[in-house]
């Protein structure tokens, strides 16, 4: 007998429950050599990570290449697993009140690669209609068909058709119908829109914008382009070196960065408004390896302001300016008058 069609899992913890509480998750990774394959190093690609992500809410994840996002993902999916620490889905603590598999009913991924992540194989409708018929639901056909409809593919046109048939931005739209299809409650965006042209990529930011409040949905955005995490987050998350050194309301780290090397990546930025155009130079070099990042703040090697203390303490977070929801992991912002040097820096 055929179930009925999936619906999200209940909603728990009620609204000010965060659904992801992430706490101190670290994955490193061994380097072998020689014959016998022996372990000669340790890649420490997320180094004791800590956040959370609100009901409802998107959270964009930027950082240099290598800073760990895109492993902060995976650990969150459940794709590796993680070596240390812990993370609470929607009040429930993976692996003692939740198993990953129950976890993962209510987590779905959408990757940059729109055509490594379908099958060539299989017609479009097929592919969105997979796992609804693995886990043997009603008239997975019917429903791979509204939801192409839905993220703006008429059926009538591309439900027979083969992945090598569509275009770059068609691809990603079927995956993000194919993640809808299992009625996630948060989807993990990978660098989904990056490999887009930008007129497509529009489209597909507003489509995500759309399904977000019409089906109740919970976003974490991975992206190096901070113009696109600026126009699609409430909140921001910045990684290096496997560690997160700031987190805040994307208004507030748009408008003022705490940590210098947020100001720095900001520097990148393009921006046709000159009110928000900065001074701060930007980065220099390559990041430190991360099997050997340096001590006490990592930063310190690509720091101008970095003082003796930078190398022998490591910052911690802590709330920086008026908003008790921006924090920063540097020694030297003053917190009680909410200082940046960023600011100082575009002033002077
Ligand atoms: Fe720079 Fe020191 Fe702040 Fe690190 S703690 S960002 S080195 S000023």
């Amino acid at each position: 007998m055929s179930k009925t069609e999936p619906k999200q899992q209940p909603d728990r913890g009620g609204p000010a429950q965060p659904l992801v509480i992430v706490k101190d998750l670290k994955k490193h990774f061994p380097i072998r050599s020689g014959l016998l394959g022996r372990q000669t190093a340790t890649v420490r690609a997320v180094d004791g990570v800590s956040f959370s992500v609100r009901k409802g809410e998107t959270l964009g994840i930027v950082g240099e290449s290598g800073c760990g996002k895109s492993t902060t993902a995976r650990l969150l999916i459940g794709l590796i697993e993680h070596d240390e620490g812990r993370i609470v889905f929607d009040g429930e603590a993976l692996g003692d009140d939740i198993s990953l598999k129950d976890m993962r009913k209510s987590m779905q991924m959408v990757f940059q690669d729109s055509y490594a992540s379908l099958n060539p194989r299989l017609t479009i409708e097929d592919s969105v209609a997979f796992g609804a018929k693995v886990q043997g639901l009603s008239d997975p056909a019917g429903r791979a068909r509204d939801l192409l409809a839905r993220v703006g593919l008429d059926p009538a046109r591309f439900a027979r058709r083969f992945p090598h048939e569509l275009s770059g931005g068609q691809r990603q739209r079927v995956n993000i119908a194919r993640a809808l299809a299992m009625a996630p409650r948060i989807v993990i965006l990978d660098e989904a829109v990056s490999a887009l042209d930008k007129s497509v990529e529009a489209q597909v930011l507003n489509l995500l914008a759309d399904l977000k409040q019409e089906f109740g949905l919970t976003y974490v955005f991975i992206s190096h382009d901070l113009n696109v995490v600026r126009f699609i987050s409430d909140r921001v998350l910045v990684m290096y070196l496997g560690e997160v050194i700031e987190i805040g309301p994307a208004e507030a780290i748009y408008a003022s960065q705490a940590h210098p090397y947020t100001a720095s990546l900001f520097s990148a930025m393009p921006s046709m408004d000159p009110d928000h155009r900065t001074v701060e130079p930007p980065l220099s070099g390559d990041p430190p390896n991360p099997v050997d990042p340096p001590s006490g703040c990592r930063f310190h090697t690509r720091c101008r302001f970095a003082e003796p203390v930078c190398s022998q303490q490591k910052p911690v977070l802590a709330p920086f300016g008026a908003d008790a929801d921006h924090l920063a992991a540097c020694h030297i912002h003053d917190q009680a008058s909410g200082h940046s040097l960023a600011k100082e820096d575009a002033i002077s």
